[in-house]
């Protein structure tokens, strides 16, 4: 695995790379790494000639400056855990690297995805995402992009961001599942700073997920969104948001007559957690 933290000198390699024909498959990461993270660099080996992974943590998608502060970094352990994989690539820009003096920020018109849920609960996030994906997209040119489902709502974005900015007609966008730990909670690097009692109860989220799609058919809506989140909050959850909306676009559903998704996010012990799961 080569390890770059100059775009230049990986825009130079990838050119002799493009030249040649080879199909590149892209991996963007926030570092931390796990197996769900590791899932979706076999998902690009299997399917590409080389695949780039970067880890940058990007200070533009915090919202919350204590977050970022507190964003897990162990790049050692990354490397290990990468080298043994097919990772061709791995690309670790600084963020001066990332956004230079005279950076023009540019604004995206996502619409009403970065007005609810995450978006709205982390205002600016999405732009922030959008800002460095477009820039690490210019300078990767994949041909195929890694996302995974975990955050089903930034797949959207991204997938739109795709769109707006004309790389759908040259970029393949795949998403791979959510990779678990045994009892169902979503492997994440935000897991390792729970507390263990924490920990021991975290699965709650996956479980109310589970109960969203064993009861979808029966609804209503309503009454099993607030017994879902009833349950978040007496296991010692504050819940951000409970709900069912359709796959796609995430707009309110009435009934199982379109594909659904469940969306949970909801903080224990100052660890905000992301999940959801496609109900129908
Ligand atoms: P992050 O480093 O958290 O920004 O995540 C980088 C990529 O890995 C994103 O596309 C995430 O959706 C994906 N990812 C994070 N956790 C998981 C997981 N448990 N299973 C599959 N993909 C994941």
């Amino acid at each position: 695995m080569v390890i770059l933290k100059k775009a230049k000198t990986l825009i130079t390699l990838l050119n002799h790379h493009i030249k040649e024909g080879k199909k590149i498959g892209f991996v963007p990461t926030m570092g931390a790494l796990h197996q769900g993270h590791i899932s979706l660099i076999i998902s690009s080996s299997l399917n590409n000639d080389i695949t780039v992974c970067s880890i940058f943590v990007n200070p533009s998608q915090f919202n919350n400056p204590e977050d970022y502060k507190h964003y897990p970094q162990q790049i050692d352990k990354d490397i290990s855990l990468l080298e043994p994989t097919n990772c061709d690539i791995l690309f670790i820009p600084s963020i001066e690297e990332m956004y230079p003096p005279g950076y023009c920020k540019k604004i995206y018109e996502l619409g009403d995805l970065e007005k609810k849920f995450e978006g709205l609960y982390r205002p600016g996030h999405f732009q922030g995402v959008c800002q460095v994906v477009d820039q690490l997209l210019a300078i990767i040119r994949p041909a195929a992009l890694y996302l995974g489902q975990k955050d089903y709502q930034q797949f959207l974005v991204i997938q739109k961001l795709l769109k707006l900015t004309g790389r759908s007609k040259s970029i393949s966008l795949a998403m791979v599942p959510t990779k678990r730990e045994e009892d169902g909670l979503a492997m994440s690097s935000r897991n390792m700073r729970l507390h263990p009692g924490h920990r021991a109860i975290a699965a709650e989220i996956w479980r109310q997920l589970e109960y969203l799609k064993n009861h979808v058919k029966d609804g209503p809506f309503p009454q099993l969104i607030a017994k879902a989140r009833l349950r978040l909050e007496e296991v010692g959850f504050q819940v951000d948001y409970v709900d069912i909306v359709r796959v796609g676009d995430l707009q309110q559903a009435l009934d199982v007559s379109t594909p659904l998704v469940g969306l949970i996010a909801a903080t224990i012990g100052g660890i905000r957690l992301i999940d959801n799961r496609f109900l129908n």
